[in-house]
């Protein structure tokens, strides 16, 4: 497989869910769980990016917009063919589930710490681009000792427009004053995939569990990989 050379690169994005912290076991239980409270008859499988794509959604909203918007938010597979109400109080004990499971069990991809020191001892810039609160990507960098190595967080509430939008890219480079060919975007979803390549920067996609490989591939990143570990390789530091 092809390596990253870092020499060519000055400044390296990393999306904070699915690439650095790993959600995806607190989605699968709170998935069940409620499939087990409310008795639900679905592939949990199929779902999981959408789901994902709604917790992103519903973390980032204030509380007005969340109730006005809450129609189209409860149009997703998982609660298909349920009456409002009942998508409503599902959606609702699966957000607080998540959160419970985020919160006591979910930590970072084991090596990935690893893979920030070494590139950051290399001399890179390196920021986060969440969708979520820039607030709660410092929680969980501090947590889990990271926060040294970021000089720079972007959350939703730094910008206009979140992510397949480039815009947090394009203010990450236009802070560090370097080109879109010196700085690689990693991300876990088609819209990171569809933010990295609108912005120019090399798009590097890790399929680490929610979204399903085909549908990130059928995206086109630059490099896709399987996991952490083939994150990690790419770099060339093992
Ligand atoms: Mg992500």
């Amino acid at each position: 497989m092809e390596k990253i050379n870092l020499e060519k690169y000055k400044g390296i994005i990393f999306d904070m869910d699915g690439v650095i912290f790993n959600i995806s076991e607190a989605i699968e239980k709170a998935v069940d769980d409620s499939v087990e409270k409310y008795e639900m008859n679905v592939n949990t499988d199929e779902i999981m990016e959408e789901l994902a794509h709604l917790i992103e959604e519903i973390q980032n909203y204030p509380i007005p917009k969340i109730l006005l918007n809450s129609y189209d938010l409860l149009q997703v597979r998982f609660l298909e063919g349920l009456s409002y109400f009942k998508k409503l109080r599902i959606a609702i004990f699966l957000f607080n589930q998540f959160n419970k499971y985020k919160d006591a069990e979910s930590s970072i991809y084991t090596g990935i710490d690893e893979l920030i020191s070494k590139i950051y001892d290399k001399k890179l810039k390196l920021a986060i681009l969440t969708n979520n609160k820039s607030q709660y990507a410092e929680e969980v960098l501090e947590k889990f000792n990271l926060n040294k190595f970021f000089s720079t967080i972007i959350g939703f509430n730094e910008v206009s427009e979140v992510k397949p939008s480039p815009e947090g890219i394009i203010k990450i480079l236009d802070k560090w004053n370097i080109k879109p060919s010196e700085a690689i975007f990693i991300g876990d979803m088609t819209t990171d995939i569809e933010a990295g390549k609108s912005a120019n920067v090399k798009m590097i996609c890790v399929a680490s569990g929610l979204a399903k490989k085909e549908t990130l591939q059928e995206h086109n990143p630059d490099i896709l990989v399987d996991n952490t570990e083939e994150l990690i390789n790419l770099f060339g530091f093992q």
